[in-house]
């Protein structure tokens, strides 16, 4: 007799974890625990008014990065940022981190002390400490990295804690990193093609190629936020695209949002290779992953101080659930917004970077709309 068997793909990134969730629903839980699977980081008590934040991310050659081209001593500091990141998004700082490391045969003593070298970068940028891991051998390069952090009680800032009439915030500039990743992409072809008579042009696009090898977790914003008097509402980081992350804070808040689509900022060079690759730059700001950003809400009295920051800007406002997730131009008007970001286990790894492409071009969804077109 053959057993079927269901392929994880077929469940979805999202599927895939509340099927998790449901396989461990019977685990008896602890009144300290505040939030657990479902936001940017776990989060528990840990004293009176502490609480303790901790996320883990796995990265693995040839599904989160190709180790053609990011050097080591970057790979090791992304390892480290990205995990920042998420506690950051719970308006925490950064502590302690863990590493495991699975480590190919051909990987060389050198190119260990980069990663290493990258870590400890990290480390010291964001004030925290390397204190434990593990080390194997594997068939293809593998991190896993679990940071620890803590914020008071009272500061502490969740997916959900979005209202109506808020204004929805976000940090620095988007679409940088796919803007990135595509010239690397670009590169990696022509030099598949032309072999060694390819000479690499990156000079014109360190900008974008920097976002993508070498993302910083935006400490600085929180800590800015915090100077000004303000405390989001709700907050998560851009790691799946903008449009994927305000439907996370619009499911978890249960709200709407309409986004500005000409409010959201991206950098001169995003703007360039878009241009180059004739793709439409604002499908790069709105869809485009792993740029690290901030996107978080903050209620009406606090948006002017929110205007006075430097490298923030505000994209949208929250509304209710029944309006959907919406964009809204001056070119289309107003259009439901589809999250359209990064679906992991949904394809062969090697494509999982390029979800959206010109011909594609999933932009714009109707069929996802449910709001009042207003
Ligand atoms: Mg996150």
């Amino acid at each position: 007799m053959s057993q079927s068997f269901t392929p994880i793909s077929s469940l979805g990134e999202f599927g895939l974890i509340d099927r998790m969730q449901s396989r461990l629903a019977d685990i008896p839980r602890s009144e300290n625990l505040i939030v657990g699977i479902g936001d940017d980081a776990a989060v528990y008590r840990a004293g009176d008014t502490k609480l303790h934040v901790v996320t883990t991310d796995v990265l693995i050659e040839g599904v989160h990065f190709d180790r053609t081209f990011i050097p080591t001593s970057y790979l090791g500091w992304k390892a480290i940022a990205v995990n920042v990141s998420d506690v950051v998004a719970m308006n925490a700082k950064p502590l302690y981190a863990t590493v495991s490391a699975g480590l190919p045969r051909n990987f060389s003593v050198e190119m260990m002390d980069g990663l290493y070298d990258g870590m400890a970068e990290a480390c010291k940028a964001y004030g925290m400490e390397l204190v434990g891991g593990d080390t194997s051998t594997a068939h293809a390069l593998y991190l896993s990295i679990t940071v620890i952090g803590e914020v008071d009680e009272k500061d502490v800032v969740f997916r959900r804690g979005a209202n109506v009439g808020d204004y929805l915030c976000l940090s620095g500039d988007v679409g940088g990193a796919y803007a990135g990743l595509k010239v690397l992409l670009d590169q990696r072809e022509q030099l598949e093609n032309m072999g060694d008579s390819y000479e690499p042009d990156l000079e014109a696009f360190q900008y974008v190629i920097r976002r993508q090898l070498r993302p910083k977790a935006r400490l600085d914003v929180i800590e800015g936020l915090k100077k000004a008097g303000v405390r989001p509402t709700s907050m998560i980081d851009v790691s799946d695209g903008v449009a994927s992350e305000v439907h996370h804070i619009g499911l978890r808040s249960g709200v709407g949002a309409t986004v500005r689509v000409p409010a959201v900022p991206f950098d001169p060079e995003t703007r360039a290779v878009a241009d180059q690759f004739m793709d439409d730059v604002d499908a790069y700001a709105l869809f485009g992953g792993e740029d690290y950003e901030l996107l978080f809400t903050v209620a009406p009295e606090d948006v002017q101080a929110i205007d006075d920051m430097e490298g923030v800007s505000v994209i949208g406002t929250i509304e209710e659930a029944a309006k959907g997730v919406r964009a809204y131009s001056p070119d289309t008007g107003l259009m439901p917004l589809h999250p359209a970001g990064y679906q992991h286990f949904d394809g062969p790894p090697q494509t999982d970077y390029e979800t959206f492409d010109g011909e594609e071009g999933p932009s714009f969804d109707d069929t996802e709309f449910s709001g009042d077109g207003a």
